[in-house]
């Protein structure tokens, strides 16, 4: 497991040969521009346990929990730019060579790099939603004063567009689209464990396709993937990116 040339050109060569490959990510990616994953010490999850404060049914009877866990996952997030990796797909992208970013993140980072086909299936921190009429709208400063921002139209509870446990994930039609079509992904910066998304590399080993793996150290997906490539994303995903594109 290495960035060695000859590594890093036998996977651009299988990804040269791939049918629309397309990549997923996971919190890792964004840890370098500032983001913290919320498993590590000290991480949000040991601050605000999941099942207290990050389930439909906590919102549904206590909502302030709920906007406890998000204002801090707020206060992580905002003003946090891009890193090397987000770029580096972006340009992948642009260049007709990635079919789509499966993200897990909720940061928004992958649109601001450019990338344009981002399934964000586990929603993102930038709107508020109102569970009752549907109501989607974009986060507001006032809403920071507000203890719980409330529905204009229904005065319900507003929930943020970030899916919590309990809650089904997005996109999935999207996301089988993209599926359906390709034999290989890039799978950067996540320990894949939150299902149904851990499930989607091994559907593609299934098939007999490739998984080209991206962390800073082994994952249970690592002994199944074809190249792994350690170190930090910002390094190694645009190493690959250039391999590829040369230059
Ligand atoms: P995870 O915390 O389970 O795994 C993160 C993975 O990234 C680990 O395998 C770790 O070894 C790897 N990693 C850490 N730093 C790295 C780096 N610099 N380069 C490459 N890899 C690195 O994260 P997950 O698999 O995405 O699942 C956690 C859930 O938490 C997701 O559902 C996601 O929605 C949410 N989350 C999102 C954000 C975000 O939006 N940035 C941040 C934290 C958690």
């Amino acid at each position: 497991m290495n960035t060695h040339s000859h590594t890093l050109q036998a996977a651009a060569a299988r990804y040269k040969s791939a049918r629309n490959p397309v990549t997923l990510t996971g919190a890792g990616i964004s840890v370098e521009c500032g983001i913290p994953d919320f498993r590590s010490p000290g991480g949000l999850w040991s601050q605000f346990a999941p099942e207290e404060y990050g389930t439909l049914s906590v919102f549904l009877s206590d909502p302030a929990k709920a906007w406890k866990l998000y204002r801090a996952l707020e206060q992580t997030i905002a003003g946090k730019k891009p890193g090397p990796a987000h770029f580096a797909l972006a340009e992948l992208e642009s260049r007709g060579k990635l079919a789509g970013v499966i993200t897990q993140n909720i940061d928004c980072l992958h649109t601001a790099a450019g990338s344009q086909n981002v399934l964000e299936v586990h929603g993102e921190y930038q709107h508020l939603h109102c569970l009752t009429c549907g109501d989607l709208r974009p986060v507001r400063p006032s809403d920071r004063e507000e203890e719980i921002p409330t529905c204009q139209k229904c005065d319900f509870p507003l929930k943020p567009n970030v899916v919590l446990f309990e809650e089904w994930v997005r996109k999935m039609d999207h996301v089988e689209e993209l599926m359906e079509n390709t034999d290989l992904m890039l799978v950067i910066g996540t320990s894949a464990q939150v299902f149904p998304v851990a499930e989607l590399p091994h559907r593609i080993i299934e098939k007999g396709g490739t998984i080209i793996e991206f962390n800073v150290e082994s994952t249970l997906l690592t002994p199944a993937a074809e190249f792994c490539f350690q170190g930090e994303a910002g390094h190694t995903v645009p190493l690959f990116a250039r391999e590829l594109l040369g230059g």
